[in-house]
Formats: structure tokens, sequence, C-alpha cells
């Protein structure tokens, strides 16, 4: 694979643009792999990716049933932050931020990180003592956070209506390394890295059934064949229990659809991410300027990636108290995505009660900031049978009741 640099983009200039190469290959899929990961968003990308760099598991196939990102990962609101509360969370989270300050270096591949800043307002007496809680969580846990006053969220964000009738602002939770990325670069970086390490991602190729014998993994049924495969990755996001029913075993998550919507472009005005989660909606501005607004997810059970009415008019509605200018902004786009959320709002990175066979799932409304630390985790888990990141994210935690709750960081917001 050639470099992408300075001097490539002025090599292609002068000969119009015809010697790129493309990102990643297509190929058909070969009868066996080492491991197989199914679901090509970016936490089964990511898991590819860590195998091949971290543990030289180069044999590796990613199958997608769509085109890669199509998913959640490109659909989502590129909110990254590590604020959470619990121990095993602020672990994975800050592992996952920190990879994020070096990803457009690491994947040779421009991901746009953007550590703009991120506040989680507090607009209830309810949400200031759970973010000052965490704030002091975080100072433990080596994540830097801060609990700021009312004057200061003025000052970040000048556009913000502090005295709103319903919820006047109290203060935020402050993360000055939190920020965003672009979602499609990420899938597409990691994939151009998978694809130059010889693995093999292969679109438009559906899981329909998952092989064992004797409580083995022996391979994949897919709409392009059978694949047979010594360890294999169940990546799916919203799908994760269809698979598990493949496999054979049961998952405690529920799949519903999350939605968020994008305004016209307008002159910048807000330089910061921007979380109110009393209201249910947040906010930020994309670089061509576009208000990106996040809303609730469907209070049903549901596999439909795509917006509804009543979610506009109840986010936009919501946001106009804390945000006034936003009542006259014309609205272009909305969308959803599929998310699959656990009873305690956290991640399930586990072994599964079939042989060698791993699955990754439940980052529910949040899992965009956790790509390169939950794929370095599962990679470390697929290919050592532990990690240390996702030791306490095991689905058994459910039966044993070893609850890892983010209900504040993670219940509502993303
Ligand atoms: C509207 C919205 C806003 C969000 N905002 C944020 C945010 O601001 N910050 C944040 O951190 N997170 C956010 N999230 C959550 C985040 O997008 C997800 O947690 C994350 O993208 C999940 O990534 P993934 O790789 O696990 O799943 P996906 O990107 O969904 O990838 C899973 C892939 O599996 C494929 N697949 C499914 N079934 C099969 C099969 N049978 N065979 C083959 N392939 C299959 C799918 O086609 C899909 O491409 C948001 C989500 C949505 C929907």
């Amino acid at each position: 694979m050639r470099r992408y640099s300075a001097f490539a983009i002025a090599r292609e200039a002068a000969r119009h643009h015809q010697g790129w190469e493309r990102a990643w290959r297509s190929p058909e899929p070969r009868k066996k792999y080492d491991a197989i990961i199914v679901g090509a968003g970016g936490h089964g990308l990511a898991t590819a990716y860590y195998l091949g760099k971290n543990h030289g598991l180069k044999n590796v196939a990613v199958i997608e049933k769509g085109w890669l990102g199509g998913g959640n990962t490109g659909r989502n609101t590129t909110i990254i932050r590590s604020n959470y509360l619990q121990d095993p969370s602020a672990a994975i989270y800050e592992k996952a931020r920190s990879l994020y300050e070096t990803m457009s270096q690491d994947l040779n591949y421009n991901v746009m990180f953007s550590p703009r800043g991120v506040i989680m307002l507090a607009q209830t007496h309810h949400e200031v003592r759970g973010y000052q809680r965490t704030a002091h969580a975080n100072q433990h846990q080596g994540v830097s956070t801060r609990f700021i006053s009312p004057e200061e969220v003025k000052k970040l964000v000048p556009i913000i209506n502090l005295d709103g009738p319903r919820y006047p602002v109290l203060g935020g939770l402050w993360q000055a390394r939190g920020g965003t990325a672009r979602h499609d670069a990420v899938a597409w970086g990691y994939a151009r890295a998978c694809s130059d390490m010889g693995m093999d991602i292969i679109q438009k190729c559906e899981v329909t059934g998952v092989r064992s014998s004797n409580g083995q993994v022996m391979g994949v049924e897919t709409t392009k064949g059978p694949i047979d495969c010594d360890k294999l990755g169940i990546v799916v996001a919203g799908h994760s229990g269809v698979l598990a029913d493949m496999a054979g075993f049961r998952l405690p998550i529920e799949s519903v659809a999350l939605q968020a919507l994008v305004s016209e472009p307008i002159k910048p005005c807000m330089d910061v991410v921007v979380m109110a989660n009393t209201v249910h909606g947040y906010m930020s501005q994309s670089d061509k300027g576009e208000m990106v607004i996040g809303g609730g997810a469907d209070g049903y059970n549901n596999y439909t990636q795509r917006g509804s009415f009543h979610h506009i008019e109840e986010t936009v509605r919501a946001l106009i108290e804390t945000f006034p200018m936003i009542s006259r902004l014309k609205m272009l786009r909305q969308w959803g995505g599929i998310v699959d959320m656990t009873g305690d709002r956290s991640p399930i990175i586990s072994k599964t009660p079939l042989g060698n066979c791993f699955v990754n799932c439940g980052w529910g409304t949040g899992g965009f900031k956790a790509i390169p630390g939950s794929g370095w985790a599962m990679a470390e888990l697929m290919a050592k049978g532990e990690s240390p990141l996702a030791a306490e994210f095991t689905m058994n935690r459910f039966k044993a009741g070893r609850f890892i709750d983010e209900s504040v960081a993670a219940g509502v917001a993303h």
C-alpha cells in the first residue's frame, strides 16, 4: 500500500489524480481463516486490526452483510469522551480516547480527531451530585475531568441560555480532551490497514448460520457459501441477539433504534460538544457548519434503521430552552441506527458458551468513542483467551450480579 503524504498529494495533483490505489481490496472469501469477524463496523474492523498488529494473526476475514461502516459506525454523532463512573469503564474508554489521539498517524489515515472538549450539563440538583461524584471518581482513575460552574459553561458556550424556565444550567462535567472524529474515516482507516496486512474484508456477504461440532465453533454459513474458521468474533451491534441465536446462546440485550439529525450549515457558533441529558438532547457543530443533534432511543424494541417525526419534535423542543437560537434553524437530514442495550448500560466483551466463539456487543448509545479500546481488548481476548481490559465485561456478570452500572454516564447520553 502506498502511504498517504503531502508528497503523494502533490504527485497525484501533477497527474490528474489518476494514480490513487483502491483503499482496500474486495476479495472473494477463501475456504478457511484462522479467525473470522462478523460485522465490518468500527468495532469489528478494529478487532481485526489489533489481531494483526498486536498479535500477528493476519489470516483473518471480516464479513459484512452490507457495506463497511454502514451500520451504527456511519450513523452516530461522533462524540468521544471517557468520563464514566466505574473503574473498568474508565479504563477501557480512556484507553480508547488515548488511542484516538494518535489514530491518524497509526493508520496513516486522517480520522479528523478533534479534541475540542465535551460538557455534560447539570440541569437538576440530582445531576449536580451525580457529575460531582463522577469528577471525583475520574480523578482517582487518572481521567482528567472537572465539575465547572454555570459561568464557566457560559464562557465555553456563549450561545447557551443558563436561565431556562424549567431547567436552568447549574454547572457541568467538563472533559477538555474529549471531542469528535470523522466516523466514516475511522472505519475506512481501519479497513485500509487491515487490507494492507492481507486480511480479507468481504462486503455484501451475510452470515446466515454458525457451524459447530462438539461445542466448538467450526465456521459460518454465508450468502457466499460456507467458510471455516478456528475462531469467531461476533461484532454486529444491533444484530447481536440474532447472531447469538445462530450460535446457540442468548444475550441479555435489547435492540432499539437511536436517532439523530443535522441542521443546515451555519457560521461557527459553538466549538465544544454540549450534552443536555435532562432535557435529552445534545449538540456539536460539524466542520461543515451543520449543527449535529442527537436525541433519544425509541421506547420499544425494533430493527428500524430510520428516523421518525416525533423524535425531531421532541429533541428540538427540548433543546430550544437551552439553545434558543436553534428555533430558527432548518433541519436537513434525520436518520436512525439500531443499538444494543444491556441492563447496566455497559458492554459485553466475552467468551461465549460456544468454544472459540467470542462476542463484543452492548455498546448501546455510546460505542463510537470506544472503538479502538474495544478492538484492542477483543483482539487480546481472541488471541490469548483473556484481556485485562475486558475482564469485567463478561456476559456472565448478569448471572453473577456483578453489574457495571453506567446509567448516569450512558443511560441516555452518548
Ligand atoms: C444516532 C446514533 C448516534 C450515536 N452517537 C454516538 C456518539 O455520539 N458517540 C458514541 O460513542 N457512540 C454513539 N453511537 C453509538 C455507536 O454508533 C455504536 O455503539 C457503534 O458504532 C457500534 O459499532 P459496531 O462496530 O459495534 O456496530 P456497527 O457499526 O453497527 O457494525 C455492525 C455491522 O454488523 C453488520 N451485520 C449485522 N448482521 C450481520 C450478519 N448477519 N452478517 C454480516 N454482517 C452483519 C452490520 O451490517 C453492521 O455493518 C450512536 C449511535 C446512533 C445510532
